[in-house]
């Protein structure tokens, strides 16, 4: 999943990047307890395991070895259930709560990484490597350090003593970047869960220049992924006969439609929030639009400098744009055929059905076919503004990241959260990692994470859990 709201990006461009070098050395080198380095042993061994879609996928080795990890932290053997699925596997473990009756808190995560071509990478991707105070290797960030902080949380929580009254399950998917076969069939067994902590999602932001964390969004809701296929076929003919009507012509005209075509911009509880704090912490003009567009969502002046913003028009509506163009079969034919993929961000609240009627009005053109032909998606809403869940992530944040200012958001990527959401159970994302903007190489070339996020991201599970699990 992506993983960064819209902002780390947008203060990243602001400040703009700091050579690696600088960088490395700007990051303290933080002292790591015991439970700590269990913490970074884990997620090392987890990223050596390529956990990659196809021939050799060894996400069923991550699930043993989280297995084990759980088992030796005094965990019952008969609590964990790895199930494969084709090349992957999914794990379920429920930590048994002391009241019966109450509905579980799931605990949500992925096993499996993107694909990584060593030879495009400067380190090799499935050796992990710890250097200038980073955590190198694909899963770094996306998302197996997280998965071991949240294992390593559980077992320091038991040791401790700590007792849940809920049911606890850390459900982790095997396939969440590719196919979702897996992510939809735990949301289908887990669908009685009262709440999901998608720990893939949002985040901490770490300040560029003094590596400290700077605020920590939360997410409530995400975009509707939507691909759409507009074709358009003729007759054809010779190339020296030309017609009035030519197939890319008429597509060329539908694309430009599309183009300049402008959704309604709009805003949820979690978007507003998501201005009215970010305005904090923006730059001036930025800053203003901001405010103007959370007070009246109509202001043309404050929609118009954020549309300008490419890492925050999509905060503000529906987006799509073009993004495959094929058409013709031959240089000296008229074509027969032009087709081109139409790729949609929807806000929450709208279906996809109700996308494709309007671009096909704003289009305007029955001779332009209009196909949904959206793959492993699922519209969903906002899930609710929760006082519970924003009482307990405060509280948690406040805890491990004193004095960071903490508030929701909107993904605009998809994650394993909207299988749940579908099903009308909440989820929430709020991954346990503080990163620069500029560090965030998740899907790309060497992803790495700080170590300074080790130590705060267990101790905010260690609150958080429990609060959650109340
Ligand atoms: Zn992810």
């Amino acid at each position: 999943m992506i993983r960064r709201a819209a902002l780390a990006f947008l203060l990243a461009s602001v400040m703009g990047g700091i050579p690696f070098r600088e960088a490395a050395r700007a990051q303290p080198l933080p002292s790591l307890t015991q439970e700590g380095l269990e913490a970074l042993t884990l997620a090392k061994e987890s990223i050596s395991l390529r956990s990659v879609a196809g021939p050799g996928n060894r996400t069923p080795d991550v699930a043993g070895l989280y297995r084990r990890a759980l088992i030796a932290g005094g965990f019952p053997p008969g609590a964990i259930a790895i199930a494969r699925v084709g090349d992957t596997a999914y794990l379920v473990f429920r930590w048994a709560g002391q009241t019966h009756g109450l509905k579980p808190l799931v605990i949500s995560g992925h096993m499996d990484v993107v694909a990584a071509n060593p030879a495009d990478w400067t380190r090799d991707p499935f050796t992990p490597i710890v250097e200038e105070g980073y955590l190198y290797g694909r899963g770094a960030t996306d998302m197996k350090l997280s998965n071991a902080l949240v294992i390593t949380a559980l077992v320091n929580l038991h040791r401790h003593g700590y007792r849940p009254r809920r049911d606890i399950v850390l459900a982790l998917s095997g396939d969440e970047e590719t196919a979702m076969v897996t992510s939809r069939i735990l949301a289908e067994k887990l669908h009685d869960a009262g709440m999901v902590l998608n720990i893939d999602v949002g985040g901490g932001t770490l300040d560029e220049k003094t590596g400290q964390p700077l605020y920590f969004v939360w997410s409530g809701a995400e975009k509707t992924y939507a691909d759409y296929r507009l074709v358009v076929t003729d007759p054809g003919g010779h190339s020296s006969e030309p017609r009035a009507r030519n197939a890319i012509d008429v597509l060329a005209r539908a694309l430009i439609r599309v183009e300049t075509h402008e959704f309604t911009p709009e805003l949820n509880a979690l978007t507003r929030s998501y201005f009215v704090n970010a305005a904090r912490l923006s730059p001036a003009p930025l800053a203003a639009a901001m405010r103007a567009f959370a007070a009246s969502p109509g202001d043309r002046k404050a929609i118009a400098t954020l549309r300008a913003e490419p890492s925050l028009t999509g905060m503000i509506g529906t987006t799509c744009v073009v993004t495959t163009v094929r058409g013709g079969h031959a240089l000296n034919a008229l074509p027969q055929r032009a087709e081109a993929n139409i790729n949609c961000r929807i806000f929450p609240g709208h279906s996809r059905r109700d996308i494709l009627h309007e671009l096909s009005a704003a289009i305007g053109d029955g001779s332009v076919k209009i196909t949904d032909e959206t793959a492993n998606s699922v519209e969903t809403d906002a899930s609710p503004l929760d006082p519970v869940f924003s009482s307990a992530i405060s509280e948690a944040a406040d805890a491990a990241f004193p004095d960071v200012p903490v508030f929701p958001g909107m993904s605009a990527g998809a994650s394993d959260s909207m299988w749940f959401r579908q099903r009308g159970v909440p989820s929430y994302g709020a991954s346990p990692i503080f990163i620069k903007a500029s560090d965030n190489f998740s899907h790309g070339l060497n992803e790495r994470s700080p170590l300074s996020t080790i130590t705060p991201g267990m101790h905010y599970f260690e609150s958080l859990i429990p609060a959650l699990s109340r």
